[in-house]
């Protein structure tokens, strides 16, 4: 028996240290400690020797015992230390690669055509002034001299949600709001950007869009500053070279009144599939303000004289970036907007 585990100990001092892994490991605990393992096999044995040899043999049983336990446990130890240090090795950080930027998006292209437009009147002395879109009828068209049945009406049908609350149709309430807010006859000089709406859609209408509208009024305004300031503005936006042409034309609450176009940016006048073989693109209305507009808002037209303007965002984006149709601005297609 002796022999026995001498050879016991000798093959397990061979195998443990011998073990791979922790799993490896704890095959050979079982094999030899276990229930059913090979030094418990012995200790059973132990029962049918004779009284003088048990105590001595259960002794050195319990030695050996003794022995592979801390064997296996040092042996344990070693082998997480290892399996530690690979876990690390593999998970090492490269503090060196560069991160992964998150995306951070940009201004829409309306976004970035409104804050140029309103810089450039800024730069003019401009106050912006912003109003509410839901208005009443009377600031909407009364004030602005289109009185009900007044046939200019039907060019801007829009959204009533009474009879007379209704989605504004530009931002010109917007003039006669700061004009019945300040003292009659001071000078005004702002401009008021905006969404507005119109029963309208097609390539170059949409049921919302966006308005900047100018009011200067003081004493000796003349056409020659409505020409001088819109022409500044044509030649900031679209660069020095355009020539700007006024075309009579009718609005109530301007007179006289005139369409602005500027020499086409596609071709620089010579004529092309954009401005219709014209040389010619419209981008705003203006004209000087109506006296009976002036009136309304407790102005004297006697004493004080003023021009106006208003002009769609969308068409002049439309022109600075040649982009064809107007639904494109509200499609929210990544490939057309990330060209920004
Ligand atoms: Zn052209």
């Amino acid at each position: 028996m002796e022999q026995q585990l001498r050879g016991l100990r000798q093959a397990a001092f061979a195998e443990i240290p011998q073990a791979g892994s922790v799993e490896a490991l704890n095959d050979l605990r079982v094999r030899y400690l276990g229930k059913k393992g090979s030094l418990t096999a012995i200790l059973r044995g132990v029962g049918s020797l004779g009284p003088d040899e048990r105590p001595r043999i259960g002794q050195l049983v319990n030695e050996l015992r003794a022995e592979l336990e801390s064997l296996i446990h040092d042996k344990a130890e070693e082998l997480k230390k290892v399996e530690l240090a690979s876990k690390i090795a593999a998970a090492r950080l490269d503090v060196t690669l560069p991160g992964r930027r998150p995306a951070s998006g940009h201004k829409h292209p309306l976004t970035l055509t409104l804050e140029r437009i309103k810089s450039v009147f800024m730069r003019m002395g401009f106050d912006i002034v912003e109003g509410p879109e839901v208005e009443t009828d009377y600031f909407n068209f009364e004030a602005l001299n289109l009185p009900p049945d007044h046939p200019a009406r039907d060019m801007q049908d829009t959204f009533y949600i009474t009879r007379d609350i209704l989605l504004r149709t530009h931002t010109s309430p917007v003039e006669a709001r700061t004009m019945q807010s300040v003292q009659p006859n001071s000078p005004v000089r702002i401009i008021s950007p905006g969404k507005v709406y119109r029963v309208d859609y097609d390539a170059t209408h949409s049921p919302v869009f966006h308005q900047v509208e100018g009011l200067v009024i003081d004493k000796g305004i003349s056409f020659a500053d409505l020409k001088g300031t819109l022409e500044q503005f044509a030649k900031e936006i679209f660069g020095s070279s355009v020539k700007l042409r006024f075309r009579p034309s009718f609005f109530p609450f301007t007179e006289p009144s005139a369409e602005v176009d500027i020499s086409c940016v596609m071709c620089a006048g010579r004529g092309c599939r954009t401005c219709k073989g014209t040389g010619w693109l419209e981008i705003l209305g203006s004209g000087m303000t109506h006296p009976r507009v002036l009136e309304m808002s407790n102005f004297d037209p006697d004493q004080v004289s003023g021009f106006a303007f208003g002009m769609g965002v969308e068409r002049i984006a439309m022109l600075v970036y040649g982009i064809d149709d107007l639904r494109l601005f509200y499609d929210n297609d990544m490939r057309f907007l990330a060209q920004f």
